[in-house]
């Protein structure tokens, strides 16, 4: 496992702006709300209830996008994907591919590194049933396009969940031509200016519980992405 790489000092900041951020009232109102009032299991433990900033190798040429962080995973630990099982999921099946030091991700100081993948979301505070409004989404976009203009490197993005595929294509289209809107499904891949962007299921319980997706169905997203992001600077 190489080094991590340090963020640098404009993305710290931009991560600071982003933890400050209280512009969608329903949204800063209902991630307090979960932080103050929590789940039995974590009763004893101090919420983290701000929005969540990107985590992973600043140099990386994989973006992961998720939709938002979870009422007691991100929104709890205060990183991205940590602390409940999705994240469990992810940053297992990163593990399996070489692309992360350790599968758990438990809390901001567990010790994972993750190389050449950043993982991010569309949408920074937890929404009230994982599902933000149209206006929410469009008012915290404009955070993840500053991320990635500061995430030189990045050629492929990995989209959990046709949230996050809207989401990147409603982004980017503003800057590059969509001819046609490219549909989602597990594995589509669409080709967005410099980007290639793949799909995967979003690694929900509700999606790993019922073998909508599988191991073996995560690992062929990362084969892929990986052959992806090495074939881009070739
Ligand atoms: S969702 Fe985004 S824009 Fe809205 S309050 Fe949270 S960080 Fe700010």
């Amino acid at each position: 496992m190489s080094e991590i790489n340090p963020m640098p000092l404009p993305l710290l900041t931009l991560h600071e702006q982003m933890i400050a951020c209280r512009a969608c009232a329903r949204l800063v109102e209902w991630r307090e709300t979960v932080a103050r009032d929590r789940r039995a299991a974590y009763r004893n433990e101090e919420y983290w209830g701000k929005p969540i900033v990107g985590f992973g190798d600043p140099l990386a040429r994989i973006l992961v996008l998720g939709l938002a962080p979870g009422a007691h995973g991100g929104n709890r630990t205060g990183r991205v994907f940590t602390g409940d099982r999705s994240g469990d999921w992810l940053y297992g099946s990163l593990h399996r591919a070489g692309l992360a030091n350790q599968p758990h991700a438990t809390g901001r100081d567990d010790g994972l590194q993750l190389t050449d993948v950043y993982v991010s979301v569309c949408v920074r505070c937890v929404p009230p049933g994982n599902q933000p409004t149209p206006q929410e989404r469009q008012t915290c976009l404009p955070f993840l396009e500053q991320e990635l203009a500061l995430l030189p490197n990045i050629r492929v993005i990995v989209c959990l969940g046709s949230f996050a595929w809207d989401s990147a294509i409603r982004l980017l289209k503003s800057r590059y031509p969509v001819a046609k809107k490219p549909t989602f499904a597990h594995l589509a891949e669409a080709i967005v200016g410099p980007f290639r962007l793949v799909g995967s299921y979003h690694p929900s319980q509700q999606n790993t519980f019922t073998g909508k997706l599988t191991e073996a169905m995560q690992d062929a997203v990362w084969d892929r992405v990986k052959l992806l992001s090495s074939a881009s600077f070739a």
